[in-house]
């Protein structure tokens, strides 16, 4: 990460109490998206590491979106939508798992990607780790290969890489 990218980051980053519920603080970075010059940093960042190595990107509803859909245009890859239950309408895998504020379920298309499709699996924060966990174990049920997870923030207190041992995991800032 550049350093300007890592001062963005920082300046722009919005630290929210209590959201969405008691005890929670709650990283939001919606400013750092809405700067042009802080997001294609960001997109940028995510995706160098992991260059040449993948042919689709996953992202994970709703902030992954953003990210995914940038590194694939950026990459020319294709991108792939990891979502919430209910969402999608044909045939899919479904995990449910555990999160910081309750629990949830993520679901993907079994059939989006041809076996063997590599995947780079985004999201904006890695907290407990569930979310991302989840996400690359419905890509595998659908027979992708998942090269790596990578992250704008990683909470690093919450242990979440606990869950993604034996993964690729890179955090462009840790806090
Ligand atoms: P987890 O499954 O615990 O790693 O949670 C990651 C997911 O929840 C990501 O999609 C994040 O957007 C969101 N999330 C969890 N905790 C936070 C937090 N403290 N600040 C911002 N987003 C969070």
């Amino acid at each position: 990460l550049t350093d300007t990218a890592r001062s963005a980051l920082d300046r722009l980053t919005a630290v929210v109490p209590d959201f969405p519920s008691p005890g929670i603080l709650f990283r939001d970075l919606t400013p750092v998206f809405s700067d042009a010059v802080a997001f294609r940093a960001v997109v940028d960042a995510l995706a160098e590491p992991f260059a040449g190595t993948f042919d689709a990107v996953a992202g994970v509803e709703a902030r992954g979106f953003l990210l995914a859909a940038a590194v694939a245009y950026a990459t020319g890859t294709g991108v792939v939508t990891v979502r919430k239950a209910g969402k999608l309408p044909r045939a899919v895998h479904r995990e449910s798992y555990d999160l910081e504020y309750g629990q949830a379920a993520l679901e993907i298309h079994q059939s989006d990607l041809p076996a063997g499709t590599r995947v780079l699996v985004l999201d904006d924060v890695l907290a407990t780790g569930g979310t991302l966990a989840a996400a690359c174990a419905l890509l595998e049920r659908a027979e992708a290969t998942v090269v790596g997870c990578a992250v704008v923030l990683e909470l690093g207190a919450l242990g979440g890489r606990q869950l993604l041992a034996g993964r690729t995991v890179r955090a462009l800032d840790i806090v």
